[in-house]
């Protein structure tokens, strides 16, 4: 069998809220495939942030062991964990946090130059990526004159610029009215699916999520197959 890209063992993450401890994961067990697009689907406030945060080593749970590549990643340092969460995941949020003051390809190229990219190389892909996401025209446009469709588009891309393994996209098309929330969404698996990434995707939309691979949603605190 292959191995699997990401790997979540018995994850557990509490959070204090004043007097009460309010579990979130409770032993959470989760194995996404290469290629493999998986949506979450679960209410507000059930751990849909919570566990794409430690998916993406953004968060440490409080037990458990999060498994990237092969790599387990309880036991590194926080320098370790950074150079897998640059080199290995990208992340979409709802809202684009694009940076206001540069262009879409520079927004687009500065995660490569970060990871020591060349200028030319880093335009280059960031051309390449933008035109698939139909955005090549748009290219020297800051994010404030960018529709929100647009904007997420571009930060789609940026998010794949340095050929991650796994993209998590948390409510991706959350702040975008339905018709451009299809064509966001549609844009995001082409290119997804085009790069032979893999990618947990967590939305509320129903129709969007029944046209990925899978679907889960949380329950008590576990990762469960919704059929
Ligand atoms: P979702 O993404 O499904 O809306 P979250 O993962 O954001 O859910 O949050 C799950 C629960 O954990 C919520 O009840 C939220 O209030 C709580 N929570 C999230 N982050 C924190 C935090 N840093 N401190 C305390 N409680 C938190």
């Amino acid at each position: 069998m292959a191995q699997s890209v990401l790997e979540l063992k018995a994850i557990e993450r509490s959070y204090i809220q004043g007097p009460n401890t309010l579990t979130i994961l409770d032993k959470a067990d989760f194995a996404l495939m290469p290629g493999e697009i998986v949506a979450l689907v679960a209410p507000s406030g059930t751990g849909k942030s919570t566990l794409l945060h430690v998916a993406g080593l953004l968060e440490q749970p409080d037990g458990g062991d999060v498994i990237i590549n092969g790599q387990s990643c309880s036991t590194l340092s926080d320098d370790e964990r950074t150079a897998i969460r640059r080199n290995e995941i990208g992340f979409v949020y709802q809202f684009h946090h694009l940076l206001p003051e540069f262009t879409a390809l520079e927004n687009v190229m500065m995660p490569q130059l970060i990871a020591g990219l060349n200028p030319a190389e880093a335009k280059e892909r960031a051309e390449q990526l933008l035109a698939y996401m139909k955005l090549g025209a748009r290219a020297e446009h800051r994010p404030a004159e960018l529709s929100g469709g647009e904007q997420q588009r571009v930060a789609i891309a940026r998010a794949v610029a340095n050929a991650p393994l796994v993209l998590l996209a948390d409510e991706p098309t959350g702040n975008l009215d339905p018709a451009t929330a299809g064509y966001v969404f549609e844009a995001l698996e082409a290119l997804v699916r085009h790069s032979g990434l893999a990618g947990i995707i967590a939305t509320h939309n129903e129709d969007l999520a029944k046209r990925m691979d899978r679907r889960v949603t949380l329950s008590q605190g576990r990762v469960v197959e919704i059929p």
